[in-house]
């Protein structure tokens, strides 16, 4: 490209190609990722929370852990996310996943790279961020693993790098007809390390799109340090 055209170029692409508001499509200036009117309908998630799960409290204590999370704990040590998995933030999830709006990563990696300065993640050095696997047959489906994307959008601001030594090799689709510890079992049992998943040492946040019951996020750290991880935390870009 000659050196007249380049900048040329984006003035003219943004004529063709406005910024439009990740929420509701409304043009919105340049480099601003939501309206006003969607951004302020956000639900951050602020303290008090759960220490472990981040599920918000309305009550007016300092920390605490949610019944989810007492006795029965998980296998991750925490699992962070900044803002609620409703609204405008569940659609454009859904849109990735399943509209294949792939940019999106983008703005949902920005509440991550938020939620890294969480008080739980400061003192924490990760070495990796590991998407959750997809089972192969819902990747070919999809096309794309949206927790490889989310990753990937992350450590491009962060600079973690991103390492996928989880596989997952079983279709999970009787989920519904198990009490909760056949349904961890059953996740369990679907993950596991890959040939090249060394994690001896290392310190993993695990990633995902949306943090539900915390099953599948639990299933994969518990593989991570059976096969010898230091310590696994989780990050979602929401949390349900
Ligand atoms: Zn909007
Ligand atoms: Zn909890």
């Amino acid at each position: 490209m000659s050196g007249i055209a380049a900048p040329l170029l984006e003035p003219l692409l943004s004529l063709f190609f406005p910024a439009h508001c990740a929420g509701c499509g409304r043009a919105v200036p340049d480099g601003i990722n939501l309206c006003a009117a969607c951004d302020e309908s956000i639900e951050k998630i602020r303290p008090p929370r759960c220490e472990v799960c981040s599920q918000p409290y309305a009550g007016n204590v300092p920390t605490f852990t949610c019944p989810n999370c007492h006795g029965d704990a998980f296998h991750f040590e925490c699992a962070i996310a900044v803002v609620r998995s409703s609204g405008v933030v569940r659609e454009m999830v859904h849109r990735l996943k399943y509209g294949k709006e792939i940019w999106l990563g983008r703005v949902l990696a920005g509440w991550m790279n938020e939620g890294l300065d969480d008080p739980r993640l400061k003192n924490w050095t990760p070495d990796a961020l590991v998407p959750v696997p997809l089972h192969p047959r819902r990747l070919r489906e999809r096309e794309f693993n949206q927790a490889d994307i989310l990753c990937h959008e992350l450590s491009r601001i962060c600079g973690i790098r991103v390492f996928s030594p989880l596989s997952r090799h079983r279709y999970t689709t009787t989920q519904t007809q198990l009490d909760r510890k056949g349904r961890r079992q059953n996740l369990r049992d679907a993950f596991i390390l890959g040939k090249n998943g060394d994690v001896t040492n290392l310190n993993l946040l695990l990633v995902d799109d949306v943090l539900t019951t915390g099953s599948t996020l639990d299933a994969c750290a518990a593989v991570l340090l059976e096969g010898g991880a230091a310590s696994v935390r989780a990050l979602t870009a929401a949390r349900g």
